[in-house]
């Protein structure tokens, strides 16, 4: 936080993937499993805020005006959040970089540092399967149990096989067509990153629509790979 550039060579991969791919899920086992740290940019901007960094104290400035914190106050939070104590075995980014021109200040940053992207790692799926399995999701509105139209119906029709409550909720963001327009908007600007972290040699791709444990041993070698 004193915003010393001490160099490190600690391991920066970023995590690419849709909503319902798994990814958080995916980082978790990769901070528990090798000492990295999750960095989304939510909560990087309010660690910044609450901290009082100077960085931290811009981005509150504009958010209060409405505006969107711009790419150099990210960067800067950044900049200071990379040279704490918790990071020295490595980050995972979270929701950074979401454009090439992001994606080529952070490799600015990370170069001021002695650091590199080890790995952009993109949670590939189906996309047709992905509208499948989200937009078939239900639940008991009465007990909360989970449910799907094609793998797991309730054994009785409209009856909660738990609670044998009769009132099921679908959220409303669920439907395949919103699901469908969440997918076409991640791959629209997904792709830029995945083109420019495979021209550097850096993209890995993994099949994010077999089992968690499958996922996260495929996961597990490539980062292995990556930071060795
Ligand atoms: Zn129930």
């Amino acid at each position: 936080m004193d915003g010393s550039t001490t160099p490190t060579s600690a391991p920066v991969l970023i995590l690419l993937g849709p909503p319902g791919a798994g990814k958080g899920t995916q980082a978790r086992m990769l901070e528990e499993r090798f000492g990295l740290v999750q960095l989304s940019t939510g909560d990087l901007l309010r660690a910044a805020v609450a901290n009082g960094t100077d960085a931290g104290k811009q981005a509150k400035a504009v958010m209060e005006a409405g505006d969107l914190v711009s790419d150099d106050i990210v960067i800067a939070i950044l900049r200071d959040r990379l040279t704490d104590a918790d990071c020295v075995r490595g980050v995972i980014l979270d929701g950074f970089p979401r454009t090439t021109v992001q994606a080529e200040a952070l490799d600015t940053l990370l170069a001021e540092n002695g650091q590199r992207i080890n790995a952009a790692i993109s949670l590939d799926v189906d996309d047709a399967a992905m509208v499948d399995r989200i937009s078939g999701r239900f639940t008991c509105g009465t007990c909360g149990e989970g449910y799907h139209d094609s793998f797991k119906a309730p054994k009785t029709q409209g009856q909660c096989d738990k609670c044998q409550g009769t009132d099921f909720r679908r959220r409303a963001d669920d439907t395949a067509e919103t699901v469908a327009a969440r997918l076409d908007a991640y791959h629209a600007q997904t792709a830029p990153l995945i083109a420019f972290y495979d021209a550097q040699g850096a993209l890995a791709r993994v099949d994010a629509m077999g089992a968690i444990d499958d996922i996260a041993l495929e996961l597990g070698a490539i980062v292995t790979t990556a930071t060795a």
